[in-house]
């Protein structure tokens, strides 16, 4: 189910459950400011998440509340896991949802990162 962009962070929420250890994912990266781990339903042969570690809900709530050091890390990481991965040269796509129209579901601020194949156009018409 979409959840809606604005409101109370929900400290239930899977990604938050991550960050604190209660259940596993497959790490790809990790620093002070962000976690990146594997899509549990891969949609490209990769597709990983890029999280921050603080509880924000979407990029408007992350943007408006974080300290500049946590917009600066969380910015950097993104662009750390992309080159981990090899990215760089094949290229990839990021991508954000928040709320009820971009479908988001895991109400924690995430960036999906995809790539490993011609990834189409931006979006389904
Ligand atoms: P969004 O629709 O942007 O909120 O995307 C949420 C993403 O989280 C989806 O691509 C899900 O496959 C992914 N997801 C949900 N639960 C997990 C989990 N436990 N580990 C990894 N990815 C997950």
């Amino acid at each position: 189910m979409p959840v809606a962009a604005t409101g109370d962070y929900d400290d239930a929420n899977i990604f938050a459950r991550i960050l604190r250890g209660e259940i596993p994912c497959k790490r790809v990266y990790e620093d002070e400011f962000a976690l990146a781990f594997e899509d549990i339903n891969p949609q490209a042969p990769v597709h990983v998440l890029v999280i921050p570690k603080a509880a924000y809900r979407s990029w408007a709530d992350f943007s408006g509340r974080a300290s500049d050091a946590e917009i600066a890390g969380f910015v950097r990481a993104v662009g750390a896991v992309a080159r981990q991965l090899g990215l760089e040269a094949p290229g990839y796509r990021l991508l954000a949802n928040a709320g009820e129209d971009a479908h988001q579901e895991v109400p924690h601020l995430h960036v999906h990162l995809f790539g490993g194949r011609p990834l189409g156009p931006m979006l389904a018409r």
